[in-house]
């Protein structure tokens, strides 16, 4: 089963009904983005010799031609390998070349390190010369005449790159079962699907938001790309407006901006249908001020790369529902397991922790991811006998509402993205002048957290922000840099050698006065 058969079945249902608008303009109908898939599936494969189970990455910000291209990749049989926009072309590269991708589509072409794509890979620049030529054909190929490749419902469909404790990033397979039954049970725990609703990508459409296009291209709705190309409180209140009935994926940092944006205006939610927020805490303080400001449109979802948008559930009417008597407990915790998942809170030997008693959680089911991309190793350590070990920690109360209480990974989310330390340990370790480290998030209420960077320098070594800034600057993306540094002799350790972190956060919250200063 290829999910690109969602996109088919619907452009002949509904052809003429809009799929796809660029802020308030019409990108395309159901009958001309099937259209428009299938011509350039084909071309893919007439000029670049696209095969079934080859890669193609979509290195871009959310645009008009996002959902085309996707739909394309699975069209032809292919793997489609979203990688994060913000990510430095360096490491975009890196995971062109992981992925082995045949194409790897980005915002205006030649915006890679040519020299160090893989053998055999093309970049095509979306809107590009290139990329005209690819819908050449456009007119005389009806969607309804071709329909995707057929694809076993095993095989990849999405290439997910998130990070693994190691720091390096890792492929999650995800499979056309995986994504089907990810959507299946949104419709089913997470929000009702209607083809009256417009999804909005105020999210990165290479994570989360863009995993939630499926349920809403099976129901012919309309999905809006706004101008701004990604998440602009202003713009979103306008568009609930223009539009109404909006829906979309905002991470808790997210949420909290709307909302100010929204005291501002004196805007109190009409026209947004839904807002899924998910991807890291959301403070209580500031989902009561949103469901105060915006009313019950709030739908808490708690899932990860490896088994994607789909652990938990906390329904609109449980995060709302005040008179309960647990409410304010229910309202903390991620909720309660999706349908198609058995969720369990293990100790380190695999039986099952207490109720309320801390240990990590682990998930088996459907959207379960196959396992990691050219990486046995990694897969045999997350997947075993049929659970997803999530590195979350967490505890499950008598009624099944499951409560995270740390992540054990160590993730950085700020601004809704994530950063992974060791990622930045590295890069840091690389500049001649630093004899170790360690980077930890902090608390900060704007971002949610920002990045900490503890270095102990080489003895004699000119070793300071400014030098440490610039180096960082031009081997990662902005966002990972480290915002605060702190310089100092040596690092908290344990018995066995290994840095503790805890101690290091607790520095950072007691002292952020003196971050920036050398200790
Ligand atoms: P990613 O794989 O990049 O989507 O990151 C997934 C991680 O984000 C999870 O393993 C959790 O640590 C965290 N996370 C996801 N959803 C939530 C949530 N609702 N509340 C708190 N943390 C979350």
């Amino acid at each position: 089963m290829n999910i690109a058969n969602w996109l088919y079945a619907s452009s002949r249902a509904y052809p003429d009904r809009a799929a796809v608008r660029w802020g308030d303009a019409l990108h395309a109908t159901y009958a001309e983005l099937a259209a428009r898939a299938a011509t350039i599936s084909e071309q893919l494969g007439r000029l670049y010799n696209l095969r079934p189970g080859d890669r193609v990455a979509i290195y871009a910000a959310n645009c008009p031609e996002y959902l085309e291209l996707l739909y394309a990749t699975w069209w032809a049989g292919a793997v489609a390998v979203p990688v994060n926009h913000k990510l430095h072309p360096k490491e975009a590269t890196w995971i062109a070349v992981n992925a082995e991708a045949r194409l790897v589509f980005t915002e205006t072409g030649s915006q890679l390190p040519s020299i160090d794509l893989p053998e055999g890979c093309s970049e095509i620049g979306i809107g590009s010369q290139a990329y005209a030529e690819l819908l050449t054909e456009l007119r005389s190929v009806p969607a309804a005449t071709r329909k995707p490749v057929e694809r076993s419902s095993q095989d990849i469909a999405w290439l997910f790159y998130t990070s693994g404790t190691t720091g390096r990033p890792k492929g999650v397979m995800l499979t056309h079962n995986n994504l089907t039954a990810m959507s299946l049970t949104y419709a089913l725990d997470v929000d009702q699907v209607s083809q009256s609703d417009h999804p909005l990508y105020a999210a990165p459409m290479s994570h989360g938001a863009g995993l939630y296009n499926f349920p809403y291209i099976r129901a012919g709705a309309c999905h809006v790309i706004p101008r701004s190309r990604g998440f602009d409180p202003s713009e979103i209140i306008d568009m609930a407006g223009s539009h109404g009935n909006l829906t979309f994926f905002a991470a808790p940092t997210m949420v909290k901006r709307l909302v100010d944006a929204s005291k501002g205006r004196g805007f109190k939610g009409k026209g947004i249908k839904s807002i899924v927020y998910g991807g890291g805490p959301m403070y209580a303080s500031d989902l009561d001020a949103a469901l105060d400001q915006l009313g019950d449109i709030f739908v808490q979802i708690y899932g990860q790369g490896e088994c994607p948008m789909t652990i938990t559930a906390l329904p609109r009417h449980l995060v709302s529902d005040k008179g309960h008597p647990n409410w304010q407990a229910r309202r903390n915790s991620v909720g309660i397991a999706q349908a198609c998942v058995s969720v369990r809170v293990v100790n380190a030997d695999f039986t099952d922790c207490a109720i309320g008693e801390t240990g990590e959680i682990v998930v088996s089911g459907d959207p379960v991811m196959r396992g990691y991309w050219r990486n046995q190793q990694a897969t045999d350590e997350t997947l075993v006998d049929g659970w997803l070990r999530t590195g979350d920690l967490g505890h499950l109360d008598a009624d099944g509402f499951l409560t995270l209480t740390d992540r054990a990974k160590d993730v950085i989310i700020s601004g809704g993205s994530n950063i992974y330390p060791r990622e930045v340990e590295e890069v840091l370790l690389m500049h001649g002048s630093v004899a170790e480290v360690s980077v930890i998030g902090m608390p900060e209420p704007e971002w949610g957290e920002a990045v900490v960077a503890f270095v102990v320098p080489k003895k004699g070594a000119i070793c300071d922000r400014e030098h440490l800034d610039t180096w960082c600057k031009s081997q990662m993306a902005s966002f990972k840099k480290p915002k605060h540094y702190v310089f100092a002799t040596e690092l908290p350790k344990n018995s066995y050698g290994k840095i503790v972190k805890t101690t290091l956060r607790e520095t950072a919250a007691r002292d952020v006065v003196t971050i920036d200063r050398s200790v």
